[in-house]
């Protein structure tokens, strides 16, 4: 089987290096482009592969996926451009704004787009059983969500605890815009039924931390995830590169498409 090219978009980033190494040691792979500012690309030589400033100078190499891990406005470039190519981009990028998911809803409909806030298997699983759990316990249990990240992450609250979150509201038959609260300060009175909280902490190098809290009556129950390394979200990534390869154009995918 001929081994599928990814081209690394923020190649010398803290996403964009795991990915590297991973994709270099991956049978199934080939290095098929890295893309990094010209002022942090020394060194990506070694892996023998065209090491660019703009994804187009790439995007002909034939049946190759995108893997984008870098920051909304670079990521939206790298998919226009793809979507000219038809050539499928995978997306783990966070912080976009609704209009900036919205372009790429609508790129979307040109080029296989795959999408997730958090490519790893836990986070996923979470997601499917936290509705259930909601559910059971009834709504005299507060919501509440806390989530750690490194000291250098640029959006706030992360996108998997937006994820977390939303999902949390969805299973209260609510949208996360009408009962999310993002910070607290202050007199601020007692807390309103029905609230969902979320907390963003940062500092040192933790790769991230997200607790769901459920606090009930007498009791609670805490669930936390915590990703020891980033190649959880980057094996996450690849896995979805080999899966978008055969997919069509026409929605944005998530890992709920990919999972099944
Ligand atoms: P980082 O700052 O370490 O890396 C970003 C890289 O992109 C840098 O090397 C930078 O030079 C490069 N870059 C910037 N502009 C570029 C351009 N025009 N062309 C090519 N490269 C360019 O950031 P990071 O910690 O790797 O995180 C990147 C993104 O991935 C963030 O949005 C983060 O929240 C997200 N993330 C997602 C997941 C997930 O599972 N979906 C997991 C971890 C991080």
């Amino acid at each position: 089987m001929r081994a599928l090219p990814v081209i690394i978009m923020g190649a010398k980033g803290r996403m964009g290096a795991t990915l590297v190494n991973l994709a270099e040691n991956d049978p199934c792979l080939t290095l098929g482009g890295l893309v990094e500012r010209p002022e942090r690309q020394e060194g990506l030589e070694r892996y023998g592969c065209p090491v660019v400033a703009d994804v187009q100078e790439v995007l002909g190499l034939p049946g190759a996926v995108v893997v984008d891990f870098t920051a909304p406005a670079v990521t939206l470039d790298t998919a226009a451009k793809a979507a000219v190519t038809a050539t499928p981009v995978v997306v783990g990028t966070t912080g976009l704004n609704k209009e900036e998911l919205a372009t790429l809803k609508d790129l979307a409909l040109k080029t296989p787009i795959f999408w997730a806030p958090n490519m790893s298997v836990g986070i996923n699983a979470l997601l499917r059983v936290l509705p259930d759990l909601v559910k059971l316990l009834g709504e005299d249990y507060d919501l509440e969500l806390m989530e750690i990240h490194h000291k250098h992450k640029k959006d706030a609250p992360s996108g998997t605890a937006l994820k977390l979150a939303e999902c949390l509201a969805h299973a209260r038959g609510r949208e996360l815009e009408e009962i999310g609260i993002f910070s607290r300060h202050g007199i601020i009175g007692e807390r309103p039924k029905g609230e969902i909280g979320v907390q963003a902490l940062r500092g040192g190098d933790v790769v991230g931390d997200h607790t769901v809290y459920c606090l009930g009556p007498g009791e609670r129950i805490e669930i936390t995830h915590r990703a020891h390394s980033r190649e959880t979200f980057a094996s996450g990534a690849l896995r979805a590169a080999k899966w978008l390869a055969g997919q069509q154009p026409g929605k944005l995918y998530t890992m709920a498409d990919m999972l099944g």
